[in-house]
């Protein structure tokens, strides 16, 4: 992909089509340039084109530089915000890729959070995922843009936009470890893919731990969970050191389950289908330390990975039995598909007794009832701390990966309460997502500050739309990227 800027339209490179974004007025529109007054003077004559977003509209014309131009809506000026331009230029790549144009050239707006916008609108509708089609498909996959020229801005703002691209790449990063097929994208693959990014950025520094070591630790749960499954459990840890004046590190924490069977609690037809989604925490960690890496942020992060199928078989974790965790708490199994809550447990129980951890932030595809609660557009917040609440809050709302508080209400406790053991791993239905977060929350220090994603809404949706041309979203990635930017660790 070739990513150039033309800070004059006069000197942008030859494309096959030039798009020209228009906002909609009371009466007719306002192109962001009048540079094509004259060609488009029939067009807004007609009135046929009123400037909706994501509405486009293809002139054929003998340009200098172009033989198209394609008028993009963006809506009315005023309600205009960073994720219009996002949804917009979505509708605009779309055609772009249907008709198979190889170099666009699209005419931006100067300021930096709008073409910051465009170019994530851009690169995420550009991803596909065809490593699963036959070949003949592939090729037509293979159909995408070679060269993107942003019209009309500095360099300075190129060079944000040339940020945005970074970013966008490790969403990708994720989106690809997300549709991959589970039996592809195992806890061994999650471990070589830590190990790859590791030798791409020196910065990074990847440790595996595997069975063996996990049954000297004493890690019970994930090897609980672990126990029918035909692939080992890994225990992995990425750690980035981009502040050499702090030693203390902010920990993300991702659930990878790399498939989730339910366990003897068997999740039924319906809803076992997209269960490879299950490590979706696991791949925005990774992605998300990809872009902070390239990205040189002063940051101190350590991500942590707990990674193993949810399997079903004569070895299975057993519902009623009590299994001894990492931090020496016991737990009843009251439903072996409540897995991720285990293995997070256990992860952050030895994250915190091996690293200096200033907070914790952990994203799991955790359960049904955040996507009950908040669909698929708003990923559940749970936290223990305001000011990190607040600050992934407004990371959420400048990057359009809006996150929702909800309360850890110790009245929620009682039905995680166990007569055999320490605690239950689940209540009953009834505010299942904060069921799911106060246990994780047991395993917590109660002084660190830390909060609880829960992406099973938002990482996998059930009908891709806009700049999500595949189920998986890599959501996390462009919110954490955001938090770390503003707030350090
Ligand atoms: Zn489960």
């Amino acid at each position: 992909m070739h990513f150039s800027h033309a800070p004059l339209i006069e000197n942008r490179t030859d494309a096959d089509c030039i798009i020209l974004p228009c906002f909609q007025l009371e009466k007719g529109i306002e192109p962001l340039t009048p540079y094509f007054a004259k060609e488009i003077e029939a067009l807004l004559e007609s009135g046929d084109f009123l400037a909706k977003e994501g509405e486009v509209t293809t002139l054929y014309l003998d340009l200098e530089k172009e033989k198209r131009l394609v008028l993009l809506g963006c809506g009315k000026k005023e309600e205009c915000s960073l994720e219009s331009w996002r949804r917009a230029i979505a509708s605009a790549v779309k055609l772009a890729r249907q008709k198979k144009w190889k170099a666009l050239n699209i005419y931006t707006p100067s300021e930096e959070g709008a073409a910051s916008a465009i170019t994530e609108g851009v690169f995420l509708t550009h991803y596909t995922f065809d490593a699963l089609k036959c070949d003949t498909l592939k090729k037509e996959a293979k159909a995408l843009l070679e060269s993107v020229c942003l019209v009309g801005i500095s360099e300075e703002v190129f060079k944000k936009c040339q940020r945005a691209f970074l970013i966008t790449e490790s969403v990708n990063f994720t989106r690809d470890l997300v549709n991959g097929n589970a039996d592809d994208i195992t806890p061994q693959k999650l471990a070589s893919v830590a190990r790859e990014l590791a030798a791409s950025y020196p910065v990074l520094e990847t440790t595996v731990m595997g069975k063996e070591e996990m049954k000297k630790e004493g890690l019970g749960l994930i090897l609980a969970v672990n126990r029918s499954s035909v692939r080992d459990p890994a225990l992995i840890t990425v750690k980035y050191q981009g502040n050499p004046n702090s030693n203390t590190y902010t920990a993300i924490v991702g659930k990878g389950i790399t498939y989730d069977t339910g366990g003897l609690n068997l999740k039924p037809r319906g809803s076992m289908e997209t269960m490879k989604d299950d490590m979706s925490g696991a791949g925005s960690v990774l992605g998300t330390l990809k872009a902070v890496a390239s990205l040189k942020l002063p940051v101190n992060i350590i991500g942590v990975i707990p990674s193993t199928e949810n399997s079903i078989g004569s070895n299975s974790y057993k519902p009623g039995d009590v299994y001894k965790s990492y931090s020496g708490k016991t737990v009843e199994i009251a439903d072996t598909d409540a897995e991720g809550r285990l293995v997070l447990a256990d992860a952050i129980s030895y994250l915190e007794a091996h690293y200096p951890v200033s907070h914790i932030i952990d994203l799991a595809t955790l359960t049904g009832g955040v996507v009950v609660a908040l669909g698929e557009h708003v990923t559940g917040l749970f936290s223990n701390n305001q000011g990190l609440a607040d600050a992934l809050t407004t990371s959420g709302e400048k990057v359009y990966e809006r996150v929702w508080r909800l309360p850890l209400y110790d009245e929620y406790k009682e039905s995680l309460k166990s007569s055999i053991a320490d605690i239950k791993n689940a209540g009953d239905r009834k505010a299942s997502a904060i069921n799911g977060a106060l246990f994780i929350q047991e395993f917590v220090k109660k002084e660190t500050p830390w909060a609880h994603l829960d992406i099973a809404g938002t990482a996998y949706l059930s009908t891709p739309h806009g700049y999500h041309t595949t189920p998986a979203t890599g959501v996390g990635v462009r919110l954490l990227v955001e938090y770390f930017s503003q707030n350090g660790s």
